[in-house]
Formats: C-alpha cells, structure tokens, sequence
C-alpha cells in the first residue's frame, strides 16, 4: 500500500513539473478602432506567437472588436512596445497567467478528492461519475458508449428520461474545446438537476417524462485531459497528424458542413486546423454516427462552449440567414430572458456568422444540415475577466441559469413537435 502511495506522490509530481508553465504571461485584451490597427494586429499574430483567446483567430479582427490572446512573458514586452507604437488601445486583463492557472481549481493536487459538481473534475473522476449515475438512476439515467477517442479512451454518453419519452430528444455535447472547463462541468450539473428533480419539480418532471436528453459530457477527452496535465491552454483533441509535428485538430471544425472554407485552417499547427478531411477524427465520427442513427428522435442539438455569453444559432458559415432564422431567434430570446432571470447575466444572440464571425465545419450548422431545426451554441461565462479560467465560485451560478435556458428551449420544443 505504502508503495503505492509512494508511486501516486511521484506520478503526481511528475505530472506537475511537466506540464507547461504560464509564469508571468499575460493575456492583453486590445482594440483595433481602424483598418491600419486591424492589419497590423494581424501582421502582429504573423510575428508573434498570440494564443487568440477571442475571436479565435486572427482571421476574424474586425474594428471595434476586443481581440483577447495570451503571450508567453518573454514576447509580452515587445508586443506591448509594438502596439503602444501603434497607437493601440489596450489593457491587460491577466497579468500573470500562471497564478490564475493555480488559483482556478483548490486543490489541483489533491487526487484524491472526490468528484464534486461546484469543482472542475479531471477526467477519471468524470468517468467514474457517469458510471455512477446511471446506476444509482437505473429508471432515468443509462450510459452508452458511442465510440472511442484518438488515444483510444471511450466516449460515454449519458441518456437521461423516462420511456415515455423516447420519441424526442434533445442532444447536448460539452467539452469539444478542451480549455472550455465550465462546459463540461455544465454537462455534469445538468445530469444532477435532472435527477435530483425528477418527480419533485412539476417542470421537471414533464419534461423528462416526454422526452429524452443524450448527454456527452465531455466530447473532447484526449483533450480535456491534455489540458489538466500538459497544457491548460489547450484546445484542439490529440491526434497525430502524419505530414506534420503539430498535434491536434479543432473538432469544432471537422464537421461535414462547408468544411475547410471560410475561416478554418488547413496547417495543423494552427488552433482552428479542421483535419485532413471532413469527419476525419474519431471523436467527430462517433457523434455524427450516433446523431444519424438517432435522427428520428432528436428535435434539438446543443453544443456548449465559453467564454463570451453567447446564444448562437446557424448559420456559422454565412451570413445569409437560415430558413428558421426567425423561430430560431424567437427561441433564443425566450432562452436568454431566462437566464437574466437568475443573475441579471446578459448573453447576445443571433446568428453565429453574424453574433461573433463566420465559421465553418462547426456541429450547430452539421446538426441543422441534418434536419435538426434547434440547434444552438451557447458559450458561457464570463466576456473575459478570466475567459477560459473562471473561478469555480462561478460554476454553480452559470449552471443554475444555463439549466433554465435549456428547459426553456425543451418546453418549446416539446410544445412544437407534439
Ligand atoms: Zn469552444
């Protein structure tokens, strides 16, 4: 037993003297206000290696827009010495990335603390977790595989709902940006309230007794736990690509709808590389496989993301609108009322091309393609204080009013397609 203690200390330690370090980065938030700053941000990101934290790229700098990236300490002087030349407006929303990084989970050492819904959990607790919650809901809840990642992990996808309701569903997947945390503990929180609520609350109830929600609460594992163990900034899956030694492809846009046109990559060493082919990667394969063998039932699609505050809805890859653009827009706005509701939290929404910037191969616009009128992404909290590190003093409240967002879009779909 001692021994092997011994070995979980080692392990532990190993896994946090290899990981990358973010001592005094810093995450900049600027603000292009003419064309000449907009291309020299983009020169900038040519120069300079700028982890784009919004927009996604440097592709999609706009004036007017707050551009956030992160610069490791030792390119953060020279950047700010440029844009100061230039005349860009900016501030410095994180001044040292690293004591963020340590500051965002409690006891990050600490692995054996238990899985906990107000923490950020690393995978293998997440994975014990939905074991766990099918079998202590055997009438509500049953875990599924549907495939498995790069690295070969499997991918479990929770169902939860009576059968009575199998004729309807709604699809939810976090997690398929691996930095995003609050997404998958958004998943897990959702699971919870479905469970702990059936039977108590009359909404609830209704819901889950007439239709079915398939849950994948993390999309991204490979990912996912890259970013607990390597690098917190990471945000594409793991997979090897042959013809280069960048790793990754950002599964947000390896989807089979306009897939490698408007704004993704095709250099793997880029954050929005979208593979060698459209569904090229597994974790893609699986969801998309499970979604057309389901497609009778499912009446919406769910994709969740951070940061931003955001309600979005296709199109992604035009800016022409899409057939349902009204309903959808009406749906939206009934979602984002509710979450005001809560906190007085403002989300934006609209359409993806339009609310943030054209983008393509993305699921919202694959799962529409598909015949799935509802389909949305939501991307949380916060619009930048901390971006992809929010506080976990903050996942409860952001759960709490993303749950009356999505049964607000539940009770409408349900109302809809009787
Ligand atoms: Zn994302």
């Amino acid at each position: 037993m001692k021994s092997f203690l011994a070995l979980g200390l080692i392990a532990t330690a190993f896994v946090l003297t290899s990981a990358r370090r973010f001592d005094s980065a810093k995450v900049f938030r600027a603000k292009p206000r003419n064309e000449k700053q907009v291309s020299f941000m983009k020169y900038l990101a040519t120069i300079v290696q700028l982890d784009f934290w919004y927009p996604d790229s440097a592709l999609h700098i706009v004036c007017q827009m707050e551009v956030d990236f992160h610069v490791s300490a030792d390119q953060s002087s020279v950047v700010e010495t440029l844009m100061k030349e230039n005349k860009i407006q900016y501030e410095v929303l994180l001044p040292n990335l690293q004591e963020v990084i340590e500051k965002q989970v409690r006891n990050e050492t600490d692995s054996i603390s238990r899985h906990s819904y107000t923490k950020y959990n690393e995978w293998h607790k997440i994975s014990a977790w939905t074991a766990r919650i099918a079998r202590k809901n055997p009438e509500l809840v049953s875990r599924i595989q549907i495939g498995n990642t790069f690295e070969k992990r499997p991918m479990y996808l929770l169902k939860v709902g009576k059968e009575s309701g199998k004729g309807k569903a709604i699809f939810i997947d976090c997690g398929i940006h691996a930095r995003e945390w609050i997404s998958p503990a958004f998943c897990q929180w959702f699971l919870k309230e479905a469970t702990r609520t059936y039977g108590k609350d009359q909404n609830m109830t209704n819901i889950l007794d007439n239709m079915n929600f398939y849950i994948l609460p993390v999309f991204n594992i490979d990912g996912y736990i890259w970013s607990w163990t390597q690098n917190r900034m990471w945000r594409k899956n793991r997979s090897k690509i042959s013809s280069s030694d960048c790793v990754g492809v950002d599964l947000n846009r390896n989807f089979d709808v306009a897939w490698g046109t408007v704004d993704s990559s095709r250099n793997p060493c880029k954050e929005t590389y979208c593979g060698s082919s459209a569904e090229s990667e597994p974790e893609t394969k699986a969801v998309t496989a499970f979604i057309r063998n389901h497609i009778s039932s499912i009446k919406a699609y769910l994709t969740v993301h951070s940061y931003s505050q955001m309600l979005l809805f296709p199109y992604g890859y035009t800016y022409d609108k899409a057939p349902d653009h009204d309903e959808l827009n009406e749906v939206a706005k009934g979602a984002v009322k509710a979450i005001s509701s809560l906190y007085g939290k403002e989300y934006t929404y609209g359409s993806s091309a339009i609310t943030i910037y054209p983008s393509s191969g993305c699921s919202e616009d694959w799962a529409y393609s598909q015949g799935i009128k509802y389909s949305f992404a939501f991307e949380l909290r916060d619009k930048g204080r901390y971006g992809f590190l929010l506080p976990e003093s903050q996942i409860k409240p952001t759960c709490q009013e993303i749950v009356l967002a999505v049964t607000s879009i539940a009770n409408y779909v349900l109302n809809q397609t009787s």
